[in-house]
């Protein structure tokens, strides 16, 4: 067992360091502030090629890893934590779920624009009725002729107002078994958008309704019995989750270290005060535990998909860990931590979030006592 990074992937890491110091350092507290998405942050990163990391060299990707993914992504959110979602766009989530599942044709259609940093697809699971309990989802497709008429509607959809594609969880029969997905276009007859709601992290989301959309045969993506083979995919949006949670805790981390090796107080540096020292430590042994299971989780996967359990674990440290540090670094920060004037309360705002979206903390413990009693647990009341 090796805990060094081998030389090409640090090297890689270190070109992405390099590529996020030069184009998003500057900006990155105006972008943190502002509730749309940063396309020029996309197309910078289209033309740096960080887009499609995973996607196989055949479809126009580059064929790396997921560890490769993760490595990027960590670079960019300890510079820019903003820039982080766009990379999460360009590589996990919706994007990660269609390389593994789509036809030729629909990659043809879908990934010459996310590629190109024009467009983004966004993932549509939840439902008023169907948050943790996901496979209580209503929304529905009848057959019309060779497709479908989608009626149904999803909330809390990240990026919805920027997404030209929308993954939609949806169910063609009873059950779990009856679910699986397709692809809405933005502009589809019957597809209309909600009132803009805000999230805590500054981001917008809208309601999704759909109205008799129909749904040509070559936007379905997986049909009924495809639901979990869907969530499989969906943990490498865990793992990107897991990642950006982490490393916005690492950021908050090295600001609150310099503070405290600068500020003075009682004539003496605040890092000389035992209470706040501890603070450091239990900051430290939360993220670097945190980042060993992330790696864990995207090296097994290798180029494949990560193991559930893996990922279950893994988010639920990395989520931990990213909200710790983010709070006591505000904590040791003061009113400087507190201010707009750093990125600090934006990470803090942030890092809670993901401790809710992707599978909730308590959805992922769930999973992971699954694991550790090999059998399921229903969740739902006995007959
Ligand atoms: C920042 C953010 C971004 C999001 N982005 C998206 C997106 O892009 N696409 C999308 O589809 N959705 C998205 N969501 C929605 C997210 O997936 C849901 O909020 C999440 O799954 C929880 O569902 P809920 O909000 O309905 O809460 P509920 O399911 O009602 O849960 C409420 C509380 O009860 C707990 N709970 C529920 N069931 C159990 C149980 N069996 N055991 C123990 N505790 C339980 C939960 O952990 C939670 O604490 C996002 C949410 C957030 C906050």
């Amino acid at each position: 067992m090796d805990f060094e990074l081998p030389e090409p992937q640090r090297a890689f890491q270190e070109s992405v360091r390099r590529f996020a110091e030069a184009h998003l350092a500057k900006g990155a507290l105006a972008r943190a502030h502002d509730p749309h998405f940063p396309w020029d942050v996309a197309k910078l990163m289209a033309d740096q090629g960080l887009f499609g990391l995973m996607l196989a060299e055949a479809d126009g990707g580059a064929g790396g890893t997921l560890l490769d993914a993760v490595l990027a992504i960590e670079a960019i959110a300890m510079v820019c934590p903003r820039s982080a979602d766009v990379f999460q766009a360009g590589n996990f989530g919706a994007f990660r779920t269609l390389a593994e599942y789509a036809t030729p044709e629909q990659k043809a259609r879908c990934f010459g624009p996310l590629l190109r940093g024009e467009a983004i697809a966004a993932v549509a699971m939840t439902e008023p009725d169907a948050g943790s309990a996901l496979t209580d989802l209503a929304s529905r497709c009848t057959p019309d002729g060779e497709g479908f008429r989608l009626n149904g509607g999803k909330l809390f959809t990240s990026n919805t107002e920027d997404a030209a594609i929308f993954l939609v969880y949806c169910r063609f029969g009873p059950g779990t078994d009856g679910i699986g997905s397709v692809i809405v276009e933005r502009g589809m007859q019957g597809f209309r958008l909600g009132q803009p709601s805000r999230y805590m992290n500054g981001e917008d989301w809208c309601a999704l309704y759909f109205d008799d959309v129909f749904i040509p045969p070559g936007n379905v993506l997986l049909k009924e019995g495809g639901f979990r083979r869907q969530i499989a995919g969906f943990n490498v949006e865990r793992t990107g989750n897991a990642a950006r949670a982490r490393a916005l805790g690492e950021y908050c981390f090295a600001a609150a270290r310099e503070h405290a090796a600068t500020r003075r107080q009682f004539g003496r540096k605040l890092m000389e005060f035992q209470g706040l020292q501890w603070k450091f430590s239990e900051m430290r042994v939360a993220l670097d535990a945190a980042q060993l299971l992330l790696y864990r989780a995207a090296v097994r996967a290798d180029r494949g998909l990560p193991d559930a359990q893996d990922v279950a674990i893994a988010k639920y440290a990395c989520n931990q860990a990213g909200w710790l540090a983010a709070n006591e670094a505000m904590q040791v920060m003061g009113g400087t931590g507190y201010s707009q004037d750093l990125l600090i309360e934006y990470c803090v705002r942030k890092t809670r979030g993901w401790m809710i979206a992707g599978g909730s903390l308590e959805m992922m413990k769930n999973r992971i006592a699954e694991g550790v009693f090999g059998r399921a647990f229903s969740q739902r009341p006995g007959k």
